[in-house]
């Protein structure tokens, strides 16, 4: 049975400034039905109270703490495993204020032992600079999320991923560890939130290579959405569990009833109110989303 909904936030519950249509009234269902609800984003520029406000905006109640994104998986990444260590970032200046309110020695120059690498429109020749001063053997390379573009209205826009490989590829090797969807730490946040064990939660996200991988990786069911960056997978080739197959993909929420259906039965339902779903077996977990420049 499915106590437990992770839901992507860009290309799922809305795209760009837009609400998608439905998903207020899909999430008001999913905890009519007594289901938790937590939302995932990989976008690691917002905080919990940011997304919440947002979403208040589009008629959907989160509590902030219902919410994690990218920029809270790094946080509490740093404070559990390098707390008061010196701590270059490349990012927004809004995760770098987040991380400094959170008690991170958030510093300028490039004689930190931990560099963080992120989504940063500022990002140029000076900053790979500062990471080839920055990074040797011994530095913390770490990323804050794998996605290498994010969606905006005029198309896509390089995002952290792209940022990572860059200086990946100037300072000769990869990060230790990249953060946000689909990463353990990520993982163990939103069950964490949900408090459900794995093979009782659901995520719905419209990335494969993130939002799905991360179910897959500890069993949960995963729903693919057509309203993102993914189309609907053609037959035949490897997909979540559910997919939406024409051409209305958005999530509606009214397909579960409480504590009566497990993954196996949700895969045999024609499902998830507008339009029809295929219904397939689970997947195996993609590659890993981040690019090394350096591995064959
Ligand atoms: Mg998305």
């Amino acid at each position: 049975m499915i106590e437990g909904v992770v839901l992507d936030l860009d290309g799922t519950v809305y795209r760009g400034g837009d609400p998608i249509p439905g998903t207020a009234d899909a999430v008001a269902r999913l905890r009519e039905a007594g289901l938790g609800v937590v939302f995932c984003s990989n976008n690691p520029t917002g905080t919990p109270a940011g997304y919440a406000d947002r979403l208040a905006g589009m008629g959907i109640d989160a509590d902030p703490e219902d919410v994690v994104p990218a920029s809270t998986v790094t946080r509490d990444y740093l404070r559990r495993h390098h707390p008061d260590e010196p701590t270059y970032l490349v990012g927004a200046p809004s995760l770098a204020e987040y991380l400094r309110e959170a008690g991170q020695r958030v510093v300028e120059t490039p004689d930190a032992s931990v560099f963080v690498a992120s989504w940063d429109e500022r990002f140029d020749y000076t900053e790979m600079r500062t990471a080839l001063d920055c990074i040797d053997e011994e530095t913390v390379f770490l990323g804050t999320d794998p996605d290498r573009t994010v969606p905006d209205e005029g198309g896509p826009m390089p995002g952290s991923g792209a940022v990572i490989a860059a200086v990946a590829g100037t300072v000769g090797r990869d990060p230790d560890r990249v953060l946000g969807k689909p990463s353990d730490e990520a993982a163990d946040a939103v069950l964490d939130r949900l408090g459900v064990p794995a093979d009782r939660c659901l995520v719905v996200g419209d990335r494969l290579d993130t939002d799905l991988a991360m179910g897959v990786s500890r069993g949960m069911a995963t729903a693919l959405v057509a309203t993102g960056v993914t189309a609907a997978p053609a037959p035949g080739t490897d997909s979540p569990d559910l997919c939406h197959d024409i051409d209305d993909g958005c999530f509606t929420g009214d397909f579960v009833e409480p504590n009566s259906l497990g993954p196996e039965d949700i895969r045999q339902q024609p499902l998830l109110g507008s339009g029809s779903y295929n219904c397939r077996e689970p997947t195996q977990p993609p590659p890993p989303p981040f690019a090394s420049p350096f591995r064959s």
